[in-house]
């Protein structure tokens, strides 16, 4: 996970904290998220989203099943999700 805490500061340094999520349009929430769009974490600000924490929760699942490293299990106890982090 090297230059990925970087990359992060590295946005905020350049364009703040995001007060608007992108995908809800909501303005209401306390914290805002930047999220990235590639996974390649590009220094480019067409590769970043301002997301709200729970349209950033939803959006990093997307991605990471896109990918394939999403593993949902279903079992008696219900679903289980293995999440295998990039
Ligand atoms: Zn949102």
């Amino acid at each position: 996970m090297v230059g990925y805490t970087a990359i992060h500061c590295w946005i905020k340094r350049m364009y703040g904290y995001p007060k608007k999520c992108e995908f809800c349009g909501t303005t209401k929430k306390r914290r805002y998220d930047w999220a990235n769009k590639s996974g390649k974490y590009k220094r480019d600000l067409k590769d970043w989203l301002r997301l709200c924490v729970p349209c950033h929760k939803k959006y990093d699942l997307k991605r990471l099943k896109k990918h394939g490293k999403l593993q949902i299990f279903k079992g008696g106890k219900g679903t289980r999700m293995s999440l295998t982090s990039i």
